[in-house]
């Protein structure tokens, strides 16, 4: 069934409309005005945007909201700390080409926008280059020219930023080449777009990204449960209802979702909005955010406990990824079923 939303907004002006001032963003969740200096201090290292449908999500007055978390910009982002740095995955080195980053064989991850429509705290790319990684139609063909030269790329990687950040004719264009290389079987996106403006998945989107003879997977990025509400719901089987697979990935963070039953009921949420948890990954060491680092022997400890309440397909596959390693590393393979 075709469930159509009927947005009051559209997508482009809800990224207008993003709340980019600490300001404002104290004033209108009632928070205290003793965390002004702190946000003032890491908007300007890593500037605040927040989108009103998940700003809707927050709860007023409460400073300890889990997605308030993800976002309100805090003192400790000022702070150095040995052992967290600028690019924890080592990703200038794979980054082979404006726009273009091939660290695993047969999969490239192509960089589409440096634009995200929510700004999270804990982003290992947060110092990103985006600046330096533009695509546009020269790099483009660049791009295109390096696939057919490494034909055993099967698989491309949208990812960001957001690339959902950019528009349907933009989008529609890049799949339109890219269906005609043969090499390639599958298209993945990595998007927190329909997440956090759900609007975004628009007809046209969605109808195009079914009409390609690439297998479409989108991989959304939900930390919380809290991030699902009833559009979210009514995205997500918009989106199934075009054919296309979706799985979520998460990271584990501290004070935000290193609990069992938030876990638990992530998974749960998930499942029933048509998403299959997937990954779980270890927080990336990146400087400016060590504040939500656990130990891996307690991320561990958590995915044995989920273990005992879910069936293993709820279960997401605790994960790091480790510069220059042929593949994520699996922490907590799963073991039941
Ligand atoms: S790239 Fe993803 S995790 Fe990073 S700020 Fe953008 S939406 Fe958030």
């Amino acid at each position: 069934m075709n469930i159509a939303l009927t947005p009051l907004t559209s997508w482009q002006d809800e990224l207008k409309n993003a709340i980019t001032c600490p300001e404002m963003l104290l004033k209108e969740l009632q928070l205290p005005s003793n965390l002004l200096t702190g946000a003032k201090l890491g908007d300007a290292l890593f500037s605040l945007r927040v989108p009103r449908p998940y700003l809707n999500r927050i709860e007023k007055g409460n400073p300890n909201d889990p997605l308030l978390k993800q976002i309100l910009p805090i003192k400790e982002e000022a702070s150095t700390v040995p052992g967290y740095v600028s690019d924890p995955l080592a990703e200038t080195s794979a980054n082979h080409q404006s726009g273009l980053i091939h660290k695993y064989k047969n999969r490239v991850l192509l960089i589409l926008s440096g634009a995200c429509a929510i700004n999270c705290r804990y982003c290992f790319r947060r110092h990103f280059a985006y600046d330096d990684n533009q695509i546009g139609r020269q790099q483009w063909a660049s791009v295109l020219e390096y696939l057919k030269k490494n034909p055993q790329v099967n698989e491309v990687i949208l990812s960001g930023g957001d690339p959902l950040a950019t528009s349907d004719q933009r989008l529609l264009n890049f799949l339109a080449d890219l269906n005609k290389l043969p090499q390639l079987i599958r298209l993945r996106i990595h998007t927190r777009l329909p997440v956090v403006i759900p609007q975004r998945m628009t007809s046209r989107l969605l109808t195009g990204l079914q009409a390609s003879r690439l297998k479409v997977v989108i991989v959304l990025h939900i930390n919380h449960p809290n991030e699902i509400d009833e559009d979210v719901i009514q995205t997500c089987q918009r989106i199934k209802s075009h054919d296309i697979t979706l799985l979520n990935q998460a990271v584990l963070l501290k004070d935000v979702n290193d609990d069992v039953s938030v876990q638990k009921t992530l998974s749960e949420r998930l499942f029933a909005a048509g998403i299959l948890p997937y990954y779980l990954f270890l927080f990336d060491k990146v400087a400016g955010a060590a504040h939500f680092d656990l130990e891996e022997s307690v991320a561990k400890e958590l995915v044995g406990q989920l273990q005992a309440e879910l069936p293993g397909y709820l279960v997401p596959r605790l994960a790091r990824e480790i510069p220059g390693k042929p593949a994520k590393t699996l922490l907590a393979p799963l073991l039941n079923t």
